[in-house]
């Protein structure tokens, strides 16, 4: 969709990107980390003064505690945590239960790995975990959960509830969650954030993985982390050593350091949520009908009452014609599901979402 929005000349709220830039105080600190020279690897599980900022943070946060020297990794960015941890527990015939719509690198790297993907649909409307459907799934060749909260495309978020549930159906088994919360701090309308570390019969047998590019409004970094004990880890890092060893030193520095700046991921919650209602309260008058995302900076829109075409004709035909890109939700099952829903990423400026807007109102 970003080809094709580039091809058009349109507005591109397809991808999950901002169109600003990050703190310059953060640009200066990486660059400040390159000219003093340090541009040589990193040690394999991440530059210590990064990890050790982690540490304090998911302590500070979830009331988790995690060894950096044996317990947090620093990743290529989110995707590539995903990918590790799926690589190092998941063998020929294996089941990972994955909820959908789903984010689009989870079961491909499951089956890359030999394993199978089981398929949960999220209700509709609402997005929300059936857990009856779970425990039917659930069986001796169960590897793996992934859970992913505030969620993306849907922008809904889990609850205590959707956590105990998780707690129950796990419990007794060795079962593992990979738990991707690269949104964790993008979250709304005063909800606490269910991070799995936040329950420890749940963190002793979940990594968790976060993403600095979506905190720092700094995608094309590829930064990220992994939390887990110590156990999980040790696998972890074997696949680790191999497919990546270490992450670009300059960057892991200089966000350490700005990590101290709590203010900016405490707040940035606050500040997506001021563009989710821009951009809602510029629409409300538009035919598209929706619910407010809890979470994540994807809005979903419905056009049930305007047209019946199928979600990728429309969002293409929204591209060509109106000049507004966005993702078809089909594209996030992995058959097609249409519920006549598309999602736009408001992580952009005031003016392109005021553009956006005077579009959406015309169709
Ligand atoms: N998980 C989810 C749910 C995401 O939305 C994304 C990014 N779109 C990722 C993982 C990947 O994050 P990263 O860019 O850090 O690899």
């Amino acid at each position: 969709m970003s080809r094709l929005a580039a091809e058009h000349n349109a507005i591109n709220l397809s991808q999950g990107f901002p169109d600003f830039e990050g703190h310059p105080e953060l640009m200066k600190l990486v660059y400040g980390y390159m000219k003093k020279g340090f541009n040589q690897y990193s040690p394999m599980a991440g530059a210590i003064p990064l990890r050790e900022a982690i540490a304090a943070k998911t302590e500070e946060e979830y009331g988790g505690i995690y060894h950096p020297d044996t317990e947090i990794t620093v990743t290529a960015g989110a995707t590539q945590a995903i990918f590790t941890a799926l690589a190092a527990f998941v063998q020929e015939d294996d089941e990972v239960i994955v909820f959908e719509p789903a984010y689009d690198c989870y079961a491909p790297a499951i089956e890359l790995c030999g394993g199978k993907t089981l398929f949960v649909p999220l209700t509709f409307p609402g997005y929300r975990i059936d857990w009856d459907q779970v425990k039917k799934l659930v069986n001796h060749r169960t590897r793996m959960i992934i859970i992913n909260t505030p969620h993306n495309p849907s922008g809904s978020v889990m609850d205590a509830q959707d956590m105990s549930m998780l707690q129950k159906i796990t419990s007794g088994t060795d079962i593992l969650i990979l738990s991707d919360e690269v949104y964790e701090h993008i979250i709304f309308d005063g909800i606490r954030h269910e991070s799995v570390i936040r329950y420890p019969a749940l963190a002793e047998r979940s990594f968790v993985v976060s993403s600095f590019g979506k905190t720092y409004h700094a995608t094309g970094w590829k930064t990220g982390y992994v939390v887990a004990p110590a156990n999980l880890m040790a696998e972890f890092r074997k696949v680790h050593q191999f497919n990546v060893f270490a992450v670009n030193t300059p960057v892991q520095l200089g966000i350490a350091e700005f990590m101290k700046r709590k203010e900016h991921y405490r707040e940035l919650g606050t500040f997506y949520q001021e563009k989710r209602d821009k951009f809602i309260s510029l629409i409300r008058r538009s035919r598209f009908n929706f619910e407010p995302a809890l979470g994540t900076y994807f809005q979903l829109l419905g056009y049930e009452n305007m047209t019946s075409e199928k979600d990728a004709d429309f969002a293409i035909r929204l591209t060509r014609e109106f000049r507004i890109a966005s993702i078809p939700v089909s594209v996030f099952y992995h058959t097609p599901q249409d519920n006549h829903m598309l999602r736009f990423c408001f992580a952009k400026k005031d003016e392109t979402l005021e553009a956006a807007a005077r579009i959406l109102n015309t169709v």
